[in-house]
């Protein structure tokens, strides 16, 4: 089951190229310089020669086909279909409750990277299985750093990035932590992101897109933070504050009406109260992003290293551990071993909370919305709140 240790490791580009490529700006808007419009049809011409140039048009414009966007995982293509509305075929290539870690290539899965004009991917080592599959896929478009590729994670500060690159700490994750998608601000940096790819292979429809993702922001701003406190200090003001980590100090120091920012919050920080500064076990790193939004950080893992099963030493130790911190929760992916999970959750009298970690890993799980909902709902019941506070 496990990838090849050394397979499908790329050169990590540096922050900066990575930005030069994909991130945006904070505003919408803002019009990269070098965009080719492809949907420009040329004018006609007669025979062979009108054929050659239909030949070299990329697939959607031949026939006025939708764009077809691909991405690895469920919750990037649940945020594309956000940024496209109906103006895109939008498939993923991992299922919602997949090890994203883990898949296996399909010979299908080349074929869907193909006939893609866009591709998304997070651009770290979370997807191993990715540089073949692009490989096998011979499609120049959405190569890296061709103008049809999105790396997911431009502009996004990494959490757990190593001093050194290596394997010696666990078989993933060596560029830093690639579970980005975690922490709904950075939700909205990936949208910006995918605007971005849309942009240069479909300028015609930029300003929709852009204004797509901008709702998007906005609604999931509102859905974090209430829409009290958004109405208060204002969207654009809330997400900057959060992408740079002074949202808790600002809300503290400010006051309205002789009562700090803070008790303002609504959404699904406020939601969050009951597991706030409080610590949890979990599985594997995936909730790196999560716990930093939310202030729940994990304490132990039940893997010891990334991507490593944990003996039974080390099972010993996170109980006791668990014990005697009385830890209510035991957060968990629902592609690792459930009964695992269980046990130990059985044995230190914590909660097994076990969600998917992507969109469509379960049942009712459509949207990136009812993905985080259903993370917030689950863990503020296993620290014993009663739901209140959410809008
Ligand atoms: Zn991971």
């Amino acid at each position: 089951m496990r990838w090849p240790g050394e397979m499908g490791v790329r050169k990590l580009r540096s922050d900066e190229e990575m930005n030069n490529q994909d991130a945006r700006p904070i505003r919408f808007g803002h019009r990269s310089g070098c965009v080719r419009s492809w949907r420009r049809r040329p004018p006609p011409l007669p025979g062979l020669a009108a054929a050659l140039v239909l030949l070299l048009l990329p697939p959607h414009a031949r026939a006025q086909e939708k764009l077809r966007v691909v991405t690895t995982l469920t919750t990037y293509a649940a945020i594309a279909k956000e940024v496209t509305g109906d103006l895109a075929e939008v498939e993923a290539i991992a299922r919602g409750d997949e090890d994203p870690h883990f898949v296996t290539p399909r010979p299908s899965f080349a074929a869907m990277i193909r006939r893609a004009d866009l591709f998304v991917a997070s651009g770290l080592d979370l997807e191993l299985w990715v540089p073949t599959l692009l490989d096998r896929a011979g499609n120049a478009n959405v190569r890296e750093n061709a103008p049809g590729y999105v790396a997911a994670h431009a502009g996004i500060e990494l959490r757990d990035v190593p001093a050194v690159v290596t394997r010696a700490e666990g078989d993933v994750h060596i560029y830093g932590n690639p579970h980005i998608h975690t922490d709904p601000i950075n939700a909205i940096i990936i949208a910006r992101n995918i605007v971005a790819g849309l942009r240069r292979v479909d300028e015609e429809n930029g300003a929709t897109y852009e204004a797509n993702a901008a709702r998007f922001a906005d609604r999931l701003l509102r859905r974090l933070f209430g829409d009290e406190l958004v109405a208060m200090v204002g969207g654009d003001n809330l997400f900057e504050l959060a992408r740079t980590e002074r949202l808790w100090s600002f809300l503290e120091q400010n006051r309205f009406r002789d009562r700090p920012l803070s008790e303002y919050l609504g959404g699904w920080i406020a939601r969050g109260a009951s597991f706030r500064n409080r610590e949890m076990a979990c599985y594997h790193k995936n909730w790196e992003y999560f716990s930093a939004r939310f202030r729940v950080p994990c304490g132990m893992y039940v893997e010891p290293k990334v991507g490593i099963p944990p003996s039974p030493g080390h099972v010993r130790e996170l109980v006791s551990w668990m014990r005697e911190s009385e830890i209510p929760a035991l957060f968990a992916a629902n592609y690792f071993s459930r009964n695992q999970i269980e046990q130990v959750a059985e044995r230190t009298g914590a909660r097994a909370v076990i969600v998917p970690e992507h969109v469509d890993g379960a049942p009712g799980v459509d949207s990136y919305f009812a993905l985080i909902d259903l993370w917030v709902t689950s863990l503020a019941a296993a620290y014993g709140d009663a739901g209140t506070g959410a809008n």
